[in-house]
């Protein structure tokens, strides 16, 4: 069976103290977890995790990448890079990428192909706004986002984990019900079976104020097989909880 994947997103929060702590007591905490583990970093704090999570049951993650290989990109932090600090896993496409920095499908699916030629997974995050959820335009949100992923990276896509993260529930405190996720999950898993034949092994994630609370009961859907975890992955009880309420 496959294992689901908790994934914690920092987002721009730590600092080098606090970073040691949380990394420590979560090491401490995930030995005997059933499912995978990852902490997804700020950049400037690859380093520091990579050592802190060597020999633990801990992946590291970055949170962004650059769409380009390398070059006059003042700012930019290439995939080949996060590959030196043993990056496992890099965020896609996280909508906060996609409201502020205005991050278009085009540039997702670019920004996936190269991740993947690094050797690292990309979380490829896709969600609809309350407007368009409102509007009924749900599935053909996240169809359009996933299909620009999948056109890109063509029989590659089986190496890409999916996290479905509905943007009005990201950071609000207000998550979706677990039959609105399982209901867009069974959505998603369909268009990757149309197209790769590895979709039932494929991961995809729920991600939108999951927390201690309502873990378990999103976890237990059929086609949710993991967590994209923001505000909770920062405190180790909470964090753990959540592990410990996956498979
Ligand atoms: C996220 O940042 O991907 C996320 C899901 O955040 P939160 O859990 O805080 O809603």
């Amino acid at each position: 069976m496959k294992k689901q994947l908790i994934a914690g997103n920092w987002k721009m929060n730590g600092s080098l103290q606090s970073n040691a702590a949380l990394v420590s007591a979560l090491a401490a905490g995930v030995s005997n977890a059933r499912c995978q583990v990852a902490v997804c970093v700020p950049a400037p704090y690859l380093a520091q995790v990579q050592s802190r999570v060597a020999g633990t049951r801990i992946d590291l993650g970055a949170q962004d990448v650059s769409q380009h290989e390398a070059g006059a990109y003042t700012g930019e932090v290439s995939a080949t890079m996060l590959r030196e600090f043993a990056t496992r896993y890099c965020l896609v496409g996280h909508s906060e990428r996609r409201q502020y920095h205005g991050e278009a499908d085009a540039t997702v699916a670019v920004k996936a192909q190269r991740v993947l030629a690094a050797g690292i997974t990309p979380i490829v995050c896709v969600g609809e706004t309350l407007a368009e959820r409102e509007a009924g335009r749900t599935e053909e949100v996240v169809k359009r986002q996933l299909a620009a992923v999948i056109h890109a990276n063509g029989h590659c896509i089986s190496e890409v984990v999916v996290a479905y993260e509905p943007v009005w529930a990201i950071g609000t405190g207000k998550t979706a019900s677990p039959e609105q996720a399982q209901q867009v999950h069974a959505v998603l898993r369909a268009q990757l079976h149309a197209a790769t034949e590895h979709s039932d092994r494929m991961l995809i994630l729920y991600g939108g104020s999951m927390n201690a609370a309502n873990a378990a009961q999103l976890l237990s859907q059929p086609d949710i097989d993991g967590g994209l975890v923001g505000g909770a992955s920062l405190k180790a009880a909470d964090f753990l909880t959540i592990i410990a309420a996956a498979r």
